[in-house]
């Protein structure tokens, strides 16, 4: 089987800001490049964008323009952002226009505490690229990883090297100093330095330091070493995510960033991060916020552990009132950001969203809804947030988390083109409606990396873009498809085959990749379904189940030729496929 995805180039962007006043608050936000500067009169300019995208909601996750109707892509940026009939005025003969069909449009979203590629293996997943294609599928555009060491940076700029990167990674490198497991590791980071891109996708995003183990039972750190420590590392200029999960390994934290702050009183701009954090007194929320630390959470905490014993026992020796106070959080002003991660808390077969999607993180987060079975407590409905508080730990703050909302994190003109098409809004207030929301694209740089079936028309640059209304009054394409085909899979060997029938300018079809001893894993079948491009070619994606019960997604490219007699399928590896009529 062939891992099938979009070719993909890399922008070199120009982000400048210009300020909202540049323009009559009427007027869409423009990005002010070369290509696209402004006049003085504040008339919008002559622009071409690659792709306009209209008749949608589009949640920007930007405070200046919260909500608009369209929004205008060029090359791996956002172009501009605004009413139907402003972003249309953009577009001329070059552009892609994509009716969205009152469809929701959310940035690209970030799941701020993960470990999909480095501990894939403890889900059974062997391959990066099914994870990473997995992760796409839920919408998820950029991934925190927080244990990256010196060998899973090596396989991450690997990927990235070979093309299989396909959404943004910020690698948290562990520091473990303190730990005996730790200590073998050595001070590999210090060949490395915050922010730096070792790919143009994989980026050092700071350091992780753990000071509680096994659900902080067991503590790490003397206060005077962790204050050393700490205080070492933030001169250095490495932004600090520290796992703490009771309150008192917290205490420790807070203690150790107020002896930071006592030689440093601008440790607030350090955006210092607690990841896992569950427990947290009012006096710590209070501290937290003074310091400016990003509580990084979990919104599927604690829905998912209701009724586990461990969890419970966990509760019980903490302050009484200090679990999962997320509602407080917010309540405080306290930035936090959002993260599923997984793989751990996992539970299998979840109805609704997929489990650990950001979808379900925004259901749990409203709901506290539990995945054992069990209803949540009244003191979790206390400690709810709305949908559009755990959207933005999500998008706009999880990218604040990354000292990245410069150029990612909401839809902003001037800002990478990383945005999901959902098929509701989240934001709707119909809160049994969320879960059941499906990812219909996901676009990274500008570039659509995932197209759910049956939404082809959403997904520009899957198709080539021509006069098809014409094409389809030809004819031949009625019957030009419909057949059975067969071939020989050049990259395993194996014997593919393909049914397609025609239903006016749709297609559907069924997919079989037999056996062969070659190939890992064993085999493929399923349906799909497309849209015919000309009389002789089409896109079809197709719905694949491999023969040990997983799941997978391929996109194709057809091209009929030779009477109709060959079907070659173009894919970007292990294509072109030749099959022949049977
Ligand atoms: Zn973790």
């Amino acid at each position: 089987m062939k891992p099938v995805r979009f070719s993909r180039s890399v922008f070199l962007v120009l982000v400048i800001f210009i300020s909202a006043c540049a323009f009559p608050p009427s007027s869409p936000t423009i990005a002010n490049t070369p290509a696209a500067s402004a006049s003085e009169s504040g008339n919008i300019p002559a622009l071409s964008p690659d792709a306009v995208f209209h008749n949608g909601i589009i949640l920007t996750m930007d405070e200046n323009q919260p909500q608009a109707q369209a929004i205008a892509i060029d090359g791996g940026s956002i172009l501009a952002v605004g009413s139907d009939s402003e972003i249309l005025a953009l577009r001329d003969s070059s552009t892609l226009v994509v009716d969205l069909q009152g469809m929701t449009v959310t940035p690209g979203l970030v799941d701020s505490h993960q470990h999909r590629i480095g501990d894939r293996s403890k889900r059974n997943q062997n391959e990066a690229d099914s994870v990473i294609q997995l992760a796409i599928e839920q919408g998820w555009t950029t991934l925190d990883e927080l244990f990256v060491n010196q060998e899973r940076l090596n396989e991450l700029r690997a990927l990235d090297q070979e093309g299989r990167l396909r959404l943004r990674v910020n690698a948290y490198l562990p520091v473990m100093d303190n730990s005996p497991e730790g200590r073998f590791m050595g001070p590999y980071y210090e060949d490395y330095s915050q922010g730096q891109m070792v790919s143009p996708r994989v980026r050092v995003a700071g350091l992780k330091v753990f000071t509680d183990f096994d659900n902080a039972t067991i503590l790490f750190w003397e206060q005077d070493d962790l204050n050393a420590f700490l205080l070492k590392l933030h001169q250095e200029g490495w932004q600090l995510a520290i796992k703490t999960v009771s309150s008192r390994s917290l205490e420790m934290v807070l203690k150790a960033f107020e002896y930071i702050e006592s030689s440093d009183p601008s440790v607030i701009a350090s955006r210092g991060r607690l990841e896992h954090v569950l427990f947290l007194t009012a006096d710590q929320i209070a501290r937290v916020r003074h310091l400016g630390l990003i509580p990084s959470i979990q919104t599927n905490m604690p829905g998912e552990m209701v009724g586990d014993s461990s969890m419970a026992a966990l509760i019980a020796r903490e302050p009484p009132g200090s679990a999962f106070p997320w509602r407080s959080l917010v309540d405080s002003e306290i930035v936090f950001a959002n993260g599923s991660a997984w793989p751990s808390y996992y539970v299998d077969e979840p109805t609704g969203a997929p489990f650990a999607s950001p979808i379900r993180l925004i259901y749990q987060a409203v709901t506290r809804a539990g995945n054992l079975g069990a209803q949540p407590e009244a003191w979790m409905l206390d400690q709810t947030i709305t949908a559009e508080e755990a959207l933005r730990g999500l998008t706009i703050d999880a990218a604040y988390a990354n000292f990245q909302d410069d150029v990612l994190g909401s839809l902003t003109a001037g800002k990478l083109a990383d945005m999901v098409v959902l098929s509701d809004n989240p934001l709707s207030g119909i809160t049994s409606d969320i879960n059941n929301i499906k990812v219909l694209m996901t676009m990274i740089d500008g570039e659509v990396e995932y197209c759910a079936a049956g939404f082809e028309t959403l997904c520009p640059g899957i198709r080539t873009p021509g006069p098809i209304p014409s094409q389809v009054s030809e004819g031949p394409q009625a019957t030009a498809f419909t057949g059975g085909w067969e071939g020989i899979d050049p990259l395993d060997g194996s014997t593919l085959t393909l049914s397609l029938v025609q239903t006016e300018n749709g297609l559907t079809g069924t997919y079989n990749d037999t056996y062969s001893p070659n190939v890992e894993p064993p085999g493929y079948e399923g349906n799909g379904s497309g849209t015919t491009l000309s009389s002789t070619t089409a896109q079809m994606t197709f719905s694949l189940t491999r023969w040990d019960g997983k799941s997978a997604q391929a996109q194709y490219s057809l091209t009929l030729s030779n009477q109709n007699q060959t079907l070659t399928l173009g894919c970007e590896v292990g294509c072109p496929i030749v099959l022949q009529r049977q």
